[in-house]
């Protein structure tokens, strides 16, 4: 039985080249600016293209909604963008017409059709000829339970805005830098994942909290805060480039989002699929830290600001209000951390 339990999506967000937009342009991407024999759905800052009506209107909902968590995190609203379904339209279209950032998706549909097609290709390479059609509907009959629970996490709300929150994040705030290891923006790689995990819902909010529970009394560690800020992305940490993650080269200019098993990501990365998992809890966990500590807003985007203009982390920990309630060093927030996390286990058994 092969693995298909979805376990991660990376997106990899290669520099954009080819068209865009004018710089300074405030012009949004419109459905009817778009030659299509696609759907095609404006959201209030993007539109969403797609192969149907519903797999449209799905997207488009949460790339609203998502809209909506960007614009009360980081106190704007987002980009222009394109969420495209299916490869149901050319990125360059949509950028053409005024997408600065374009998400190539795939619809709940789509997906569920993918791994189909993957257990009956693994079951029936071997089958003689006159047997391939009955032995690979009962696999994806045996498998349907496993590729149904594979798709439903896949298609989670909060997925797709985890990887708009990426987007954004770099075209709001490095969009003129260069990119150092592959992954996301030259922002340290927790700070890339946290405008990402912020973007996420109350599901899959929650999860992460839980999943924090057991991270913690497996690994409490003392220097959890200047760990993380420090950390490489568990994907890359052992070397692994973003080209050896794809199937080669980009073939086309842009993002791309890969999503692959643990199996897959082991033999990829050389990392448990279970430290990066983790690496995403503890973001989280720092996210609501920063909350209980601070109810500062506005403090990643200080941050984020301070980083580009060539700051460091531990001067910003100095410096900035939410840093020193933080502990105003690494060190220090160290230590409050653990006593906030140490509680907030505690609390829960
Ligand atoms: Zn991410």
């Amino acid at each position: 039985m092969p693995m298909i339990a979805l376990a991660l999506t990376l997106s990899l967000t290669a520099a954009p080249v080819g068209l865009r937009a004018e710089e300074g342009t405030t012009r949004k991407p419109r459905c009817d600016a778009l030659t299509t024999a696609a759907v095609c759905r404006d959201t209030p800052n993007g539109i969403v293209v797609g192969p149907n009506e519903q797999a449209v209107v799905q997207a488009a909902e949460e790339a609203a909604m998502a809209e909506t968590t960007w614009a009360a995190a980081f106190g704007a609203e987002p980009p222009a963008y394109a969420v495209v379904l299916d490869v149901a339209q050319p990125v360059d279209d949509v950028r053409a017409i005024g997408a600065l950032r374009v998400l190539p998706w795939i619809s709940t549909s789509a997906r569920r059709r993918t791994m189909e097609q993957a257990v009956r290709e693994a079951v029936t390479r071997q089958a003689p000829a006159g047997q391939v059609e009955a032995l690979g509907a009962a696999a994806v009959q045996r498998a349907a339970p496993q590729i149904e629970a594979s798709v439903a996490k896949a298609s989670q709300p909060g997925v797709m805005a985890h990887e708009l929150g990426h987007l954004w994040y770099i075209e709001t705030f490095w969009k003129d830098a260069q990119d150092g290891d592959g992954y996301g923006s030259p922002a340290p790689d927790w700070l890339d994942e946290a405008a990402a995990v912020l973007m996420e819902r109350d599901g899959l909010t929650e999860a992460r909290r839980a999943a924090f529970h057991k991270v913690w009394a497996e690994n409490p560690r003392a220097e959890a805060v200047s760990a993380l800020m420090a950390e490489v992305h568990p994907a890359f940490a052992s070397g692994a480039s973003a080209t050896a993650l794809t199937d080669g080269p980009a073939t086309g200019s842009g993002p791309r989002v890969v999503s692959m098993s643990g199996e897959e990501f082991q033999r990829r990365t050389g990392t448990d699929i279970n430290a990066a998992a983790a690496f995403y809890t503890r973001v989280r966990a720092f996210l609501d830290f920063l909350e209980t500590t601070t109810g500062d807003h506005a403090a990643l985007v200080r941050l984020t600001v301070h980083l580009r203009n060539g700051g460091t982390v531990e001067q910003w920990f100095a410096q900035d209000p939410a840093g020193r309630q933080m502990g105003g060093s690494t060190s220090a927030a160290d230590q409050a951390f653990k006593v906030w996390a140490d509680a907030k286990t505690a609390a829960a058994t």
